[in-house]
């Protein structure tokens, strides 16, 4: 009898071990059926305002003769330029998580002038900011130098800034600041934006969350993730603080030199 006692003690605990099994199991393909339709849904509704805006402007092209409307077909080949270039920066995003996911990233270590970095990524900003927006960037950093992913780094610091730049609006400052100390260096780029509310903060570095009050700008929810794993894979990080229609402060911090 104590044997068969024992025996059913067990029994009921195998069985409830494969329940909770099989429940965990549940919630995971759920949750992944909840993700593959967030990103169908994302994919489908980012790509369709693009695509629309390039067939438009295509249409629009052929019908204007060369000779006498030349300035209204430049500016549609300037929309399809933009738009086109738009589609490929997401590609190349979900690019960027597929390979993160499956371990395919690779890290090119270099010494680097940091100013290097931030002229690129201020030169491109520049040409995305809105009517009497301005940036704020150190110009003395001439003797900051890093060993690191330099590809890695640009596309940090200008994720950030372009974020800045998308969530704020017109006349607005954005300032940069950089601080390098013995063992690794510190960016801040701060904005007087939109914010984030309070609810959203814990989710935005989940992959495809955006905040409620994003969602009149374009994007995809994914900069701050990739951001985020190739920081971490750096030996980095990366922080904020937000005040929902105040502005936000967000910090990236990368050793001078890989870690070991
Ligand atoms: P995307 O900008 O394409 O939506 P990100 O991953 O870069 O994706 O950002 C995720 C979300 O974080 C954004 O949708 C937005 O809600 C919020 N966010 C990021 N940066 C800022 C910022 N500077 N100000 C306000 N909200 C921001």
């Amino acid at each position: 009898i104590t044997e068969l006692k024992n025996y059913t003690q067990r029994l009921e605990k195998t069985v409830e071990e494969r329940t909770k099994q099989l429940k965990d199991a549940l919630e995971t393909e759920k949750e992944l059926n909840e993700l593959k339709t967030k990103f169908l849904s994302l994919v489908s509704h980012e790509f369709k305002t693009p695509l629309t805006g390039i067939l438009t402007s295509s249409m629009l092209l052929s019908k204007y003769t060369l000779e006498t409307q030349q300035e209204k077909r430049d500016k549609h080949i300037e929309t399809i330029t933009n738009k086109v270039h738009y589609l490929n920066s997401i590609l190349n995003d979900f690019l960027s998580v597929e390979k993160l996911e499956t371990g395919k990233v690779t890290y090119k270590f270099t010494t680097f002038k940091l100013s290097k970095v931030v002229n690129e990524v201020i030169y491109n900003a520049n040409m995305l900011l809105k009517e009497g927006q301005k940036i704020n960037y150190p110009e003395n950093i001439d003797d900051i130098i890093l060993t690191q992913d330099e590809k890695t780094i640009e596309l940090s610091l200008s994720n950030l800034v372009h974020n800045a730049i998308k969530y704020s609006p017109e006349k607005t400052t954005i300032q940069l600041n950089i601080h390098q100390d013995q063992t690794q260096t510190v960016f801040e780029v701060i904005d007087s934006g939109i914010g984030i509310p309070k609810k959203d903060q814990k989710n935005i570095f989940n992959r495809y969350f955006r905040a409620e009050n994003a969602l009149l700008s374009q994007g995809t929810g994914i900069g701050l993730n990739i951001v985020k794993t190739h920081l971490e894979n750096l030996g980095g990080s990366i922080h904020f603080i937000s005040q929902e229609q105040k502005g936000s402060t967000f910090t990236m911090i990368i050793p001078n030199t890989p870690n070991q």
